[in-house]
């Protein structure tokens, strides 16, 4: 397998708008990355106050082809999905949801929230999987643990001798620094992954380069280790993964790899097809925008 040499990229992040007017940083995808490993998406929300009632209000829509992982850091979001999981989720918590073949659901910030910070993921499913049957897991804690004044969480996969419970399908890491103090430390990587940094808050000092919230430093692979220097107050996310052969296609909410399979999804909602199911309560669906190609 092809593995990206060791290299520094820095990415600056967009903004784009998800329901409810909250802005969001969008990290992946973008012109100059598409992926890191199977993460194929990575929107970091807030950290945002806003006026009870408002916060996040995504209406019903689907997914294909990949699975959605969202990690809170401050506020409760709801989720509802077409297969009648109702689940709120809370600061230190994670929803992952399996959309394969197809599913549909809904995210809103509770009544009389006031604050959100999330960071929201896309993990495109390999081939041999992404039409499989679509599911939902809430994980009330993650393995967490202490290096230095450091605190860690993993998310997604294995580090050291923890594993996280989150279930993928594809090599990966998910890994959240958070350091009050402020402190220099090494942490091992697999040289057969590539890797990315994120701060989500203050800055951090790697591979000679420095990133502040918002600004994603894309390492390449091929290391063994590397050397994080982080201000007072910062939190990160540390997210690796084995190469993809290809990036995967991405449009709207779904992601496949090919046209067609996006093509056939966008119909099949539109015409309410049952694949994707109804969410209970979750109101009018939300329409596909138009397809960008010319149909075949
Ligand atoms: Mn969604």
């Amino acid at each position: 397998m092809y593995v990206p040499p060791p290299t520094l990229q820095r990415i600056a992040a967009r903004t784009a708008h998800i329901g409810g007017g909250i802005p969001v940083k969008r990290l992946l995808p973008v012109r100059e990355r598409r992926c890191i490993g199977a993460w194929c998406f990575l929107d970091h929300a807030g950290p945002a106050t806003f006026a009870p009632g408002g916060g996040m209000r995504v209406g019903a829509h689907p997914h294909i082809g990949l699975q959605t992982f969202t990690w809170m850091i401050e506020g409760e979001v709801l989720h509802r999905d077409s297969l009648g999981n109702e689940q709120i989720v809370r600061p230190g918590q994670v929803n992952l949801m399996t959309a394969g073949r197809g599913i549909a659901h809904t995210e809103a910030s509770l009544p009389g929230e006031r604050r959100l910070h999330a960071a929201q993921l896309w993990i495109a499913l390999p081939p041999a999987v992404a039409g499989c049957e679509p599911a939902f897991e809430h994980h009330p804690a993650l393995p967490q643990w202490r290096l230095g004044g450091c605190r860690l969480t993993l998310l997604a996969g294995g580090f050291g001798d923890q594993v996280a419970p989150t279930r993928l399908h594809s090599p990966l890491l998910g890994l959240e620094l958070f350091s009050p103090q402020g402190e220099a430390i090494g942490l091992p990587l697999d040289p057969g992954f590539e890797y990315g940094i994120l701060p989500l808050a203050g800055e951090v000092h790697v591979a000679g380069g420095r990133f502040a919230a918002d600004e994603l430093a894309y390492l390449g692979g091929g290391r063994e280790a590397i050397g994080l220097d982080l201000a007072p107050g910062t939190r990160l996310l540390l997210l690796g993964g084995a190469p993809r052969r290809e990036a995967p296609i991405i449009w709207w909410n779904f992601v496949g790899d090919s046209r067609a399979e996006i093509v056939r999804a966008r119909h099949d909602w539109e015409n309410g097809d049952a694949r994707f199911g109804r969410v209970a309560g979750g109101g009018e669906p939300l329409p596909a925008p138009p397809l960008p190609w010319i149909a075949a």
